[in-house]
């Protein structure tokens, strides 16, 4: 279909608003239309963030010379031309509006050259409007470089994060990508360094090891979807991808990723039913590592409902989840022994509330995972004497006070320990190091390399000396004393997950507590008195004894007073 500008009828049906709200909003425009063009290889450059410099290259369809003007018209395109058209989108960009807005808020440079032309067309866009305009020669395809994104609009910039962010969030826009297109090798480079490339070579696999890692890759299983009988009427959708085994689950739920028809999208609903499908397979906080696509009749999903169509609308819900659900249980019944996790989680019913609950809400200690502290019920600026009663469920310290009875969550306590030690050794400069007798290596994903590179010294701060090794690997020779044997490979992936998103300013705070909690003795775990009172003399030399660094109550009290209540004394 020629480029064409829509009808207003059209326009009018269109969820039009913002389409460029950060660098990687552009990355992911551009490489829709890439990927919309048919192209096989698509190469993506980005410097300062994405705001110096955002290139894209293709080998598609190109774009014939008679309309290269066109595609940066507002609401023109190729993809869609009538109403009917909006019921059944089949291409990623539908709305013409990419290219013009970008044009917008930075300058562009488009090459670009169509199959059976002898050279590309060359346009030069400034504030939307075209400035040059020639021909230069070029192999079928296009190229566009977006140059000063949001200069002129200093607002837009402030709202930016660090280029470090900025780079990770494009980072994970061409991982997706690269999830979602096996067939097409993607190479993209940040800040001059290549930081993802993929074979292109149509399998999954080959894609989820170059953007999660070998680890990954090797726990990864593929839904075979062996024609699930769906409701009669209705065709269940075509479930496709890879489930990762209940041992690589992650502690967020950024390795969760879901297509429909390959367009990537965010939806609580898959999300759930991914999840449930897992029920009783993670451990408590932890999220599967998944890739999922749906396929199913366009007519069936409306992607027309966001600007930045990342969010859609299933016209049967039910169906889309419940076909989701049993894709990925599937998988993994045949790899876990799934019926008797079911039937012990069936057969188990929980008691009646115990009547410690009824004492414990009392005293606001309902609240152990809540953020409401019990400080307000217990001295504020240090801790009285406590004797040391015993240890509950292995992992609270019961302990008689001036006034009443005090449990005290030995992990929250432990952690609050900890994170202090580490703080004060930290800023002396007295961070106790442990080297490692054989350096280990660490891989990384694209996302967390970005993190990793621009937080080397921080971490090296608090003990690690990481060196690259290359090819997303790193070589670890030293970690700090706390974490020499529990499991810090975890810790650090952890911490690089979850910094993903965050600057700078805050990263101290959350080493400390990522470092903290790995280090700090478990729920479960049996302790002697002497260790019991040791934790708690340790406790009592800290500054806010009674929340943990997360911000959870370390202990609960039930005063003489409510004891007598309890009991009908008073
Ligand atoms: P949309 O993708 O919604 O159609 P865009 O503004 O992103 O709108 O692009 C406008 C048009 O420009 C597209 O419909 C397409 O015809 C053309 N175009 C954009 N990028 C490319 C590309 N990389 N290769 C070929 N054609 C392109
Ligand atoms: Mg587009």
């Amino acid at each position: 279909m020629p480029i064409r500008v829509l009808d207003p009828k059209v326009v009018s049906r269109i969820a039009a608003g913002e389409v460029v709200e950060r660098p990687a909003s552009v990355v992911k425009e551009l490489v829709e239309n890439s990927l919309d063009a048919g192209s096989s290889q698509i190469s993506i450059e980005v410097r300062g963030g994405g705001v110096s410099l955002i290139r894209v290259m293709d080998n598609g369809v190109g774009i014939p010379p008679g309309e290269v003007e066109l595609a940066f018209a507002r609401y023109a395109t190729s993809k869609v031309g009538s109403l009917e058209d909006l019921e059944s989108i089949s291409s990623l960009g539908f709305r013409g509006e990419a290219l013009p807005s970008i044009a917008t808020v930075a300058e562009v440079d488009m090459v670009t050259c169509a199959a059976g032309e002898t050279a590309g067309t060359y346009l030069s866009l400034k504030d939307g409007v075209a400035v040059g305009r020639g021909s230069r020669g070029r192999s079928p395809g296009t190229t566009i470089t977006v140059r000063g994104l949001f200069r002129k609009l200093p607002a837009r910039l402030k709202f930016l994060k660090s280029p470090a962010t900025e780079n990770s969030h494009i980072a994970q826009v061409i991982s997706q990508y690269a999830l979602a297109f096996p067939e097409v090798k993607f190479t993209l480079f940040i800040e001059g360094r290549m930081a993802l490339t993929t074979a292109g070579s149509g399998r999954l696999i080959d894609s989820v090891t170059q953007v999660h890692g070998l680890e990954v890759a090797q726990n990864m299983l593929e839904i075979k979807n062996r024609g699930w009988q769906g409701g009669a009427a209705m065709a269940s959708p075509l479930v496709t991808g890879m489930v990762g085994s209940p041992a690589i689950s992650r502690s967020h739920r950024g390795y969760l990723s879901l297509f429909v028809n390959r367009r990537w999208i965010n939806s609580r609903l898959v999300a759930r039913a991914v999840e449930e499908a897992y029920h009783g397979l993670l451990m408590l906080g932890k999220h599967p590592v998944a890739i999922i696509n749906i396929s199913l009749p366009p007519e069936e999903v409306d992607i027309n409902i966001h600007p930045t169509k990342i969010e859609v609308k299933f016209s049967n819900e039910h169906i889309v989840f419940t076909a989701v659900q049993r894709a990925v249980r599937q998988v993994l019944i045949e790899l876990v022994p799934v019926p008797k996790i079911e039937e012990v989680a069936t057969t188990y019913t929980s008691p009646s509330p115990p009547r410690q609950v009824s004492w414990l809400s009392a005293v606001g200690g309902d609240s152990l995972t809540g953020a409401a502290p019990v400080a307000s019920q217990t001295p504020t600026v240090s801790l009285p004497a406590l004797r040391i009663l015993g240890q509950l469920l292995s992992s609270y310290i019961i302990a008689e006070g001036p006034d009443g009875l005090y449990l005290i969550d030995q992990h929250a306590a432990h952690e609050r320990v900890l994170f202090e030690k580490i703080k004060l050794q930290r800023s002396r400069q007295e961070v106790e190091v442990q080297g490692l007798l054989e350096p280990v290596t660490f891989e990384v994903n694209p996302q967390q390399e970005e993190v990793l590179k621009s937080h080397y010294e921080n971490l090296a701060e608090f003990g690690f000396t990481i060196e690259p090794f290359g090819d997303r690997t790193y070589l670890v020779r030293a970690v700090p004393v706390l974490l020499y044997d529990q499991d810090w490979v975890g810790m650090l992936r952890e911490l690089l997950d979850s910094l993903s998103g965050e600057d700078k300013d805050d990263w101290g705070e959350k080493v400390a507590i990522s470092i903290a909690c790995h280090s700090a003795v478990r729920a479960g775990q049996t302790l002697t008195n002497d260790e019991m009172r040791q934790l708690i003399r340790q406790l009592e030399q800290v500054a806010l004894p009674h929340t943990c660094p997360h911000g959870r109550p370390t202990m609960v009290r039930l005063s003489s007073g409510q004891l007598k209540k309890e009991f009908g004394r008073s």
